[in-house]
């Protein structure tokens, strides 16, 4: 018994969700991908206090369909192309199915072994699968943990920026560099670390960072006796999947004695495919790096891989020790204890999702995936590419297609308002740097095809206006 439930009923309710979740996948495809309710239609179904008795098991389960699924989101959707993918497989959520029932507390090595040493192993795995520097495996100087998102990881690199720079200044002088086309979650985690400035350096024409206006704003900063102590370069943008040149950045930050920290919460899964390294190269020059498992990976939120080329100034920033977390096998300096490596305390045996999504599926099979993702980017980008009412204002570099309407924004908005209130396919309406509108098509979802991209394109041609 536990909770109030037998294991004879756990089973019973367990195998009856199993085949609950199974057939939501089957049927997703063919709902809306978008609700419909109405702000506090789903809690307006809930009574307004919580039960005084127990309630039946089967009415629960029964309320997943009358409260729950009208007020759901289909990001599961094949014909999801909004934002990035937040990708789940059935490896990866049987993986949370067994984290939940180990229910585990891996703050430190010794509070659960498995927890640890999965998760260091599954991050030196993607060091290899990934191409990344030999240096970030745990079994080197440096090291991955996941994180629960991107912004975690870059909010971690930021303190420890903050930290290093502390020794030969104040506070009130440190500066954080990003390009303006950066995630939000860059200035945000300056903010959060207690950084006074943040710089948004311009792009080119295909919204990368510009290096030359980076080293001019540095220069500017230090006559004003501040001190550069952090840039990021994004390895795909969110707006438009745009790559900063990580090498000359890279280069500049080790002038300056800067962290630099690379984001590819997007991008970094395509790295799998060696073809994808081009965009990634310049990465030794690199403090720290995120990407996502959970964006593109398969790999249900949440799963972000941090990795530090050296782990010690990550551990010295946030190692606090008090008597009750201390331990032999922690002061034995053998083992890893994560807690040292982000801001929580507890957390969960996340590596499992990883490790039976990296092994059901083998890298070969998410190579596949993520190359079907690529193909059916660029057959839309051609069709596009040869239609006169449209223009592609971004390259398609991985599975995001950035366009507009030539006639500009109306027709633009127009389009992605009438694709979404269809309901039969979900995109973003979004804003280039100079305001005016476009269209982002993020194609990854697990489920999504060439097929669904093709059923997306006869929508978009029958939508669209004319030129
Ligand atoms: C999605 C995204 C993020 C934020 O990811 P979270 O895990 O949701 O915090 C950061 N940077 C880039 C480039 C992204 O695409």
């Amino acid at each position: 018994m536990t909770g109030g439930m037998s294991s004879d009923e756990f089973r019973r309710y367990g195998k009856e969700l199993i085949d609950w979740v199974a057939d939501y996948y089957e049927k997703v495809e063919s709902l809306p991908v978008t609700p419909t309710v109405q702000p506090g239609a789903i809690r307006a179904l809930l009574p307004p206090n919580a039960p005084e008795g127990p309630e039946p098991f089967a009415e629960i389960i029964e309320d997943l369909d009358r409260v729950v699924m009208p007020g759901i989101t289909h990001w599961q959707s094949p014909n999801w192309f909004a934002y990035f993918p937040g990708d789940s497989s059935f490896p990866a959520i049987l993986g949370e199915l067994v984290s939940a029932g180990l229910a585990q507390q891996g703050m430190l090595w010794s509070t659960s072994p498995a927890t640890t040493e999965i998760e260091s192993h599954m991050m030196d795995w993607l060091v290899d699968l990934l191409g990344l520097p030999e240096a970030w495996k745990t079994t080197g100087p440096g090291g991955g943990v996941i994180q629960m998102s991107a912004s975690d990881s870059t909010h971690t690199a930021l303190v420890v920026a903050r930290q290093l720079a502390q020794q030969s200044t104040s506070l009130d002088n440190i500066v954080a560099y990003a390009s303006s086309q950066a995630h939000s979650s860059i200035e945000k985690g300056a903010r959060v670390a207690g950084y006074r400035h943040f710089r948004a350096i311009g792009v080119d024409d295909h919204f990368a960072m510009r290096p030359d206006l980076l080293v001019e704003a540095i220069i500017s900063d230090r006559r004003a006796g501040l001190l550069p102590a952090f840039v990021c370069s994004a390895v795909g943008t969110t707006g438009t999947t745009a790559v900063d040149p990580v090498r000359a950045i890279g280069e500049i930050a080790r002038s300056e004695g800067m962290w630099h920290h690379v984001d590819a919460a997007y991008a970094g899964s395509a790295m799998i495919c060696p073809e994808f390294r081009i965009h990634q190269d310049g990465l030794e020059l690199a403090d720290s790096y995120v990407f996502n498992p959970h964006k593109w990976m398969f790999v249900n939120f949440d799963a972000s891989a941090f990795y530090v080329a050296d782990r010690r100034p990550l551990i010295e920033t946030l190692s606090i020790l008090p008597p009750y977390l201390q331990d032999a096998a922690s002061q034995s300096g053998a083992v890893i204890d994560y807690r040292d490596w982000h801001v929580p305390l507890g957390r969960r045996f996340r590596a499992l999702k990883l490790w039976f999504t990296l092994r059901s599926y083998g890298a070969e099979g998410i190579r596949t995936k993520i190359r079907e993702h690529v193909a059916a980017a660029r057959s839309l980008t051609a069709q596009l590419e040869g239609d006169a009412r449209f223009e592609l204002v971004a390259p398609t570099l991985f599975a995001l297609v950035s366009f507009r309407h030539v006639d500009g924004d109306p027709p633009t908005d127009r389009l992605a308002a009438r694709v979404n209130e269809s309901g039969r396919a979900y995109l973003t309406a979004s804003k280039l740097p100079g305001g005016s509108s476009f269209i982002r098509i993020s194609i990854g979802q697990t489920n999504t095809t060439q097929h669904h991209v093709d059923e997306l394109w006869t929508l978009i041609d029958e939508m669209a206006d004319p030129a």
